[in-house]
């Protein structure tokens, strides 16, 4: 096979590097190493600053896809190493097997008979799936997957499928491609909050970080959309801002876009508890450019407090979170007592800690560019939805460059 422009990573940033790639008449080959597209934006509720629902953004994405023959998809694909240079480069590919095949029609009859029930991942373990699974009801390819290290191999699935979807025996495969140019856009994954100490993640059941809490208010989502702790409304809540961000005991870096993701989110508590207590404890907030109007919006709404300082502690007691920090413009200890605390950890990229072979990273595990090797979105560095489609589109016409030669 030869695709002239490689493209690793299926989420929003890769969608977009390979659709405007492609549609310049080059031929792209995305490879996506789960069993569907969309990366972390399918996992959000909305999105900022305008707060539209982000699967607007994926589908047009996918509509230009599937219109476009010059654009192949693998997902369940890993590249394995590449070797060459800008031009000309030799890549090796894995391909996983799904188990299901283009004649699914998503008509779900087999996750009924399946008996296997694993942690859902797209809800971040806040709920169960089966072993034969469709994320949400956006996913795409709307094919099912069968989670190879839990299916049991029953066989029930097969038993059911009236389309002959399902192959139990299937297995991996390789593949080798030539490409000129490979754009990495493998983006990143929360910051494990399990670090944190001091701020009682996973001692405490209240204390949520806030990819969680995007989860909890999805009406695809554990709880229906429905924002509760211990089953309960919420009369209040916090945001412990810079949760492990610019902090040399975890992520030094700022992670760009946790300020603007609590803003954001203090709007879904108070769209569902108009009079909620909201706090967001903060260092600075950081709203680039014009988030500034955003920010603005948010902080002057009823019900929500910005306090300059960093949480230094949070204990549990009677089911509720008490939140200890220190506020910096006037130096008091302040304590809040709060339903939930949402924690705003970071965005770490994916290659930190599962690194591609050729392909340099540097310090934090952000991609170095190099000639032919193009990074783009939060595989670059941390960004939002908008600043990680500029890169995308820039990747592509440098990666078309190197096509054209
Ligand atoms: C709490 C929170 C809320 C946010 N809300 C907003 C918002 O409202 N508005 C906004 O603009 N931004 C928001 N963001 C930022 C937004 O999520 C990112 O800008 C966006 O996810 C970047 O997309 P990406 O494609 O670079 O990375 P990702 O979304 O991480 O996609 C990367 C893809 O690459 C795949 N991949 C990883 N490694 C490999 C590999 N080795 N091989 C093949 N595939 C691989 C992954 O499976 C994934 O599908 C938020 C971030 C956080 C933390």
């Amino acid at each position: 096979m030869g695709g002239e422009i490689l493209v690793i990573g299926g989420g929003i940033a890769g969608l977009t590097s390979a659709v405007e790639a492609s549609e310049t008449g080059y031929s792209v080959v995305l490879v996506e190493k789960t069993p569907f597209l969309g990366g972390r934006v399918a996992q959000l509720n909305k999105y900022f600053p305008k707060l539209c629902p982000p699967f607007c953004g994926l589908e047009i994405l996918y509509r230009r896809m599937r219109t476009n023959p010059k654009l192949k998809f693998f997902t369940n694909t890993e590249v394995m190493s590449i070797s060459g240079s800008a031009g000309d480069f030799s890549v090796n590919l894995r391909i996983k097997p799904r188990f299901v095949n283009e004649n699914c029609t998503a008509c779900g009859k087999c996750k009924e008979v399946c008996p296997v029930e694993v942690e859902n991942e797209y809800d971040f373990g806040l709920s169960k799936r089966k072993a034969i699974y469709l994320p949400h009801t956006m996913a795409m390819p709307f094919i099912y997957a069968i989670d190879e290290f839990k299916c049991n191999k029953c066989g029930e699935c097969v038993k059911v499928c009236k389309y002959n979807a399902i192959n139990l025996n299937e297995t991996e495969k390789t593949l080798n491609l030539k490409v000129s140019a490979i754009i990495v856009a493998t983006g990143w994954k929360p910051y494990e909050a399990r670090k944190i100490a001091n701020l009682g993640y996973g001692k405490f059941k209240n204390v949520v970080t806030n990819m969680e809490f995007e989860r909890l208010a999805s009406l695809n989502g554990p709880t229906n959309g429905k924002i509760l702790a211990n089953g309960n409304p919420i009369n209040s809540i916090a945001f412990a801002q810079c949760a492990g961000s610019r902090d040399e005991n975890h992520l030094p870096y700022c992670s760009a876009v946790c300020c603007l993701a609590s803003l954001k989110q203090a709007t879904y508590v108070r769209e569902q508890y108009p009079n909620a207590k909201i706090y967001i404890f903060y260092i600075d907030i950081r709203a680039f450019g014009r988030y500034e109007d955003f920010f603005a919006k948010v902080a002057k709404e009823k019900g929500i407090e910005l306090i300059k300082g960093k949480v230094a502690k949070v204990e549990e007691k009677d089911g509720k979170v008490l939140v200890t920090a220190e506020d910096t413009a006037t130096g008091q200890k302040i304590h809040k007592e709060v339903d939930m605390l949402v924690l705003a950890t970071g965005m770490q990229p994916s290659l930190a800690e599962n690194p591609i072979a050729g392909i340099e990273v540097d310090e934090y595990g952000f991609v170095r560019e190099k000639p032919g090797i193009i990074p783009a979105g939060v595989a670059m560095k941390p960004l939002d939805v908008m600043f990680s489609n500029e890169t995308a589109t820039s990747a592509a016409l440098k990666a078309i460059q190197f096509a054209k030669r």
